[in-house]
């Protein structure tokens, strides 16, 4: 498998950000799995795509505060979000969280009746 620098860069990069959402809403050892695959050039270059996405003109207090004041816990059960993560981390659902999945797709179907997705035109050069 041949992969250019390009898409090297974007494929480390979708695994930090997908860190970076999980961080703050899963065990770290469950984050971490995430970075069994890479090798150590890999790991370095993750981290340097990742420092180069920090917004630095931001104080580092804030940048912290999700740790350090923390104001949120992890969603609830009975949560789209909480339903994610379930999936995520592979975890059996729970009924309030298997309604909550049920109530989005049926919603999701609903608005698909009634607005159908576009056909898209071939796009011509
Ligand atoms: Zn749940």
């Amino acid at each position: 498998v041949t992969e250019t620098l390009d898409e090297r860069a974007e494929r480390l990069l979708r695994v930090g950000l997908d860190i970076a959402v999980r961080i703050r809403e899963d065990m770290p050892a469950d984050v971490r799995r995430g970075l069994d695959g890479l090798d150590p050039s890999e790991l370095r270059d993750l981290v340097t795509l990742l420092a180069a996405v920090v917004p630095v003109d931001v104080p580092e207090s804030a940048l912290l505060a999700w740790y350090t004041h923390p104001r949120y816990q992890a969603s609830p059960c009975g949560t789209l979000p909480a339903a994610r993560r379930h999936q995520r981390l592979k975890e059996p659902l729970d009924p309030l969280c298997a309604l909550t999945l049920q109530e989005r797709d049926r919603l999701r179907k609903r608005n698909e009746r009634a607005d159908p997705p576009r056909r898209r035109r071939p796009v011509t050069a």
